[in-house]
């Protein structure tokens, strides 16, 4: 079991007064704190390790280069890919998503194929194929969610036919709190021949993952969320359709010999990683690795789930109070987004914020999916290892305070 009371001391910047009140944290969906440990790899590196990677055969160069790809060897070992070469270092989701998107689509992605995705997907889950759709005349489909905010499965059994090429899905939804049947997809979207691309960025962090048994073809995910460093995300894809596809960005390092009218591609993964790579977070992301390995990811998402079965039935109690996604504590992730009466939720997070709680307000980068709900905004609270009932608490009393200020004009 997580002692989150201990954990969070090794998370200095938790460790502060925000507006007058010690600062509980809970906008984990946006981004994570990083860990002494991480900060402390960043620091090490530009202070004593700084050097460019692949090419110096200077010892810090070496030094450079060995923990660069050590990380990549912890992240094909942390997601249980079969190899090295599937692991590709990009700047985060947004970016892996964007090459699967460019690279796979403009090669293998036909005029009239159908792409299926979901009406819970985040921006970079949707405006990617859009943009693909379009130079290919390819269509764009959404599967529907059930009335409790799950994937309508029924739904994705009719959608995706011999017609649709790639099957684009979440795994962990990031406003609805929900997890989605990836292995079902993955085998439905086989039986049809179609691609099985994941979104994992609100998945890696909190669960144990494995690409391997899931059996899909990419999979992609961000460091910044699981307490790495920003700049840095991993694109995994299998061999056989990374041997297959093109390089989205030329230049160095991904070359293998530079003629003046052709040049020929590195072996994988180096082929697609063009220019100097951000070494420092790649380093950072593996620490990062090493210590969500020591906590456990298994650990971790039981955490999670105490916490949101303490505080979910706390927040539902509060009159007033929408909660957004399934209502059973069992059934949602550490995501929780509501909304409060009538209140603008920009104005509630505002408020919250006046308490020392860090939560999100807006659309979180899923505007279809708010229409699809009926509302232009929600806030969210995000937890993550180092919350504790505390802040839970905390986040119900401030809540509470919130509707009282509205209501009366004070806290
Ligand atoms: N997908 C999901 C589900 C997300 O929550 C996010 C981050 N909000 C992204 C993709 C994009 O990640 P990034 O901004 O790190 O590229």
């Amino acid at each position: 079991m997580i002692n989150a009371q201990k954990l969070r001391q090794e998370f200095p910047i938790l460790e502060q007064v925000v507006n007058d009140e010690a600062l509980v944290y809970l906008d984990n969906a946006a981004t994570t704190q990083k860990p002494e440990a991480v900060l402390q790899t960043l620091e090490n590196y530009y202070r004593k390790e700084n050097a460019n990677v692949h090419r110096g055969v200077h010892t810090l160069a070496q030094r450079a280069t060995q923990k660069y790809e050590t990380a990549r060897e912890k992240v094909c070992q942390f997601i249980h890919a079969e190899k090295t070469e599937e692991i590709l270092f990009t700047k985060g989701t947004t970016a892996s998503l964007n090459w699967i998107a460019r690279s796979f689509g403009d090669r293998f992605v036909q005029a009239g194929d159908e792409i299926v995705i979901s009406y819970m997907e985040h921006h970079s889950n949707i405006v990617a194929w859009q943009q693909l759709a379009k130079r290919k005349k390819a269509v764009l489909k959404y599967i529907p969610l059930t009335k409790k905010g799950f994937l309508d499965m029924e739904e994705a059994k009719k959608q995706i036919t011999n017609k649709t090429a790639v099957v684009a899905i979440t795994h962990a939804s990031n406003v609805l709190g929900v997890l989605n049947p990836i292995a079902e997809l993955t085998n439905l979207a086989h039986l049809h021949q179609a691609i099985m691309v994941v979104d994992g960025a609100q998945a890696v962090p909190h669960m144990p993952v494995n690409v391997k048994e899931l059996d899909v073809d990419f999979y992609a995910f961000s460091g910044h969320k699981m307490c790495g460093p920003t700049g840095i995300g991993v694109l995994y894809g299998k061999q056989e359709w990374l041997e297959q596809m093109e390089p989205v960005e030329f230049g160095g390092e991904m070359i293998n010999f530079v003629h003046l009218y052709e040049s020929t591609w590195a072996d994988l993964p180096w082929k697609f990683e063009a220019g100097t790579p951000n070494i420092a977070g790649g380093i950072g992301l593996g620490e990062a690795i090493d210590y969500l390995d020591k906590i456990g990811l298994v650990e971790i998402f039981q955490h999670e789930k105490e916490l949101v079965s303490y505080v979910l039935p706390k927040l539902q109690a509060i009159e007033g109070l929408t909660v957004y996604g399934p209502q059973d504590p069992y059934e949602h992730t550490g995501v929780i987004a509501f909304n409060l009466d009538d209140l603008h939720p920009h104005d509630v997070a505002t408020a919250l914020d006046m308490q020392g709680v860090a939560t999100r307000a807006g659309h979180h980068c899923a505007q279809p999916l708010l229409q699809y709900l009926g509302v232009a905004a929600t806030v969210r609270a995000s937890f993550y290892l180092y919350n504790t009932k505390e802040d839970a608490d905390r986040l119900v009393e401030a809540v509470k305070e919130t509707k009282e200020f509205f209501k009366y004009g004070t806290f």
